[in-house]
Formats: C-alpha cells, sequence, structure tokens
C-alpha cells in the first residue's frame, strides 16, 4: 500500500483544471508536530511506498512555510532506521530549485513526477500552470532530475495539445526527453458542482476519445505487457508506460494530512482511527 503525504497547502500556479484551492488546508503548526510524527510512523507500518503529494505544490517551500516544516520533519524520520525505501514526488514542476533537488535527496526520493499539460512546448504548458517570466525549460527540467540520478516519470495530461502526433511520436518524444516512466492522464469531468471552470476547461479542451483509445491501442498491440500491475503497466521504447483513467482508482493507499491523521482517500474528512 501506498502512503500519500499531504505536505502542500500553497501553490502558485493556476492552472485551468485545479480543484485543490476549493479545499480547506488541514491545519498544522509547531505543537502538531508529534502528532504529525506519529502519524508517519503509522502511515510507515501500514505502508510501504510514500509518494509526496498534497492539495499545492510541493517543492513550493521555504524553512518557515508549512509545507518546509513538513518536509524537515520527514526528512528527520528517513534518517533512521525503518525508511520509506521508495519515495515518489509529484510536481508540476515550475518550482525546482538546488534546494528542493538537496531535499528530495536527503529524504532518499527515488523518483520524481513532473506534471505536463504540453510535453511539446514550454511556453504553452507554462501559459497552462498560469505563470510568465519564469526560467522554465522542460527539457531542462529533465536534465537536472536525470543528473541527480532520480528516477524520472512525466505525467501527460491527454488535451488536445498532445493530440496532433502519432501515438508513438508522443512516447518516442518522452524518451528523448529521458523518462524513464510515462504516465498518460485521461482528464475527467469532475462530479463537483464547484468545479464548473474546470469542467468547462476539460470538455473543451480534452483529447478525443477515439485519439484516446488509438494510444491504448498502440500500447497495448506495441508495448510489453508488466504482469500483476494495477493499472496495467507496458515496457515499451524501454520506458515503463501507462495509460491511466483515474490515477486513484484502483490504486491502494492511504491519506497523511497536515493534521498527522490518516485517511482512506483523498475526499474521506473522518480519519481511519
Ligand atoms: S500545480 Fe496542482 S495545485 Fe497548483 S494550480 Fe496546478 S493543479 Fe492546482
Amino acid at each position: 500500500m501506498n502512503l500519500q503525504i499531504d505536505i502542500s497547502n500553497e501553490c502558485k500556479n493556476s492552472c485551468p483544471i485545479c480543484i485543490s484551492k476549493m479545499h480547506k488546508p488541514f491545519p498544522f503548526n509547531e505543537a502538531s508536530k508529534h502528532v504529525w510524527l506519529n502519524g508517519l510512523k503509522r502511515g510507515r507500518e501500514l505502508c510501504d511506498t510514500a509518494t509526496i503529494s498534497g492539495r499545492g505544490e510541493p517543492l513550493l517551500f521555504t524553512e518557515n512555510t508549512q509545507t518546509g516544516r513538513l518536509w524537515a520533519l520527514f526528512k528527520s524520520f528517513q534518517q533512521v532506521d525503518n525508511i520509506f525505501k521508495q519515495v515518489d514526488v509529484q510536481t508540476s514542476g515550475t518550482e525546482f530549485s538546488a534546494n528542493s533537488l538537496n531535499m528530495m535527496s536527503d529524504c532518499n526520493v527515488s523518483t520524481v513526477a513532473i506534471s505536463v499539460a504540453n510535453m511539446f512546448s514550454s511556453e504553452q504548458d507554462l501559459a497552462f500552470k498560469g505563470r510568465r517570466h519564469l526560467d522554465y525549460r522542460i527539457s531542462t527540467l529533465c536534465d537536472r532530475v536525470k543528473s541527480w540520478r532520480f528516477t524520472l516519470r512525466l505525467t501527460v495530461l491527454l488535451n488536445t495539445m498532445h493530440s496532433v502526433p502519432y501515438p508513438e511520436e508522443l512516447i518516442d518524444y518522452a524518451g528523448l526527453l529521458g523518462a524513464d516512466q510515462l504516465t498518460f492522464k485521461e482528464l475527467k469531468i469532475p462530479e463537483n458542482s464547484q468545479a464548473l471552470l474546470k469542467s468547462s476547461w476539460i470538455k473543451r479542451n480534452k483529447m478525443k476519445p477515439y485519439l484516446v483509445n488509438e494510444l491504448r491501442a498502440y500500447i497495448e498491440k506495441e508495448g510489453v505487457p508488466i504482469p500483476n500491475t494495477n493499472p496495467s503497466l507496458y515496457k515499451l521504447f524501454g520506458m515503463t508506460v501507462a495509460l491511466d483513467e483515474d490515477c486513484m482508482s484502483e490504486t491502494r493507499y492511504l491519506v497523511l494530512r497536515p493534521n498527522g491523521k490518516l485517511y482512506y482517500s483523498w475526499n474521506s474528512v473522518v480519519p481511519i482511527e
């Protein structure tokens, strides 16, 4: 089972599909430290792997922010026995810095997953993330991740910006960027009626179902299936490739909130114990 660590409640981006900012952040303060560490220990007893994620951007941290304090606690945990041996970080890529790379290395992070709305154009990807005037190059980010010897996963959002090339070109380009793992993420219209902006963006921009089906058929035909994986994983062009309809639907996981409590899902409001 995987422990999803909700480490961040802040983000400078404004992606049109974001629903994170609709949720009230969970509280954390100096007095919560030991409660959070106890929750992390309990999470380690129940889970073998961890994913650092959140309702914001996990690499947006300084020492005095909640995200920075939670990273520091996680680092202290990772420096003792019985640590998580596999730790993934899911990031938008806009906040990479020497500090964040150092912190991930100190925390024994193995895989860095960068989410991209347009793999081919850093300018359009940055515009999707609602940022301007940032020194942001997807190829440079990928090179930095690889030069620090992290495994690189690209999470590619399937929208019209990825509709033009044929499936093999999409996969080939991810390989050129150095991806070890590639996850195509289909965009679903949210059921939450508060997410009207997100819904209308997805309706207008999601990849057409026949193209998603072509991509799926290509992966299944050309890829070598990896047994006992859910969602199904394939080896293709030297990468591990998945087409994920809903990355959380079948995955067994728990969520550790900043309040130190564990939950069965991202939407749960009642802790497990
Ligand atoms: S990077 Fe994530 S948290 Fe930040 S605006 Fe985009 S979707 Fe929301």
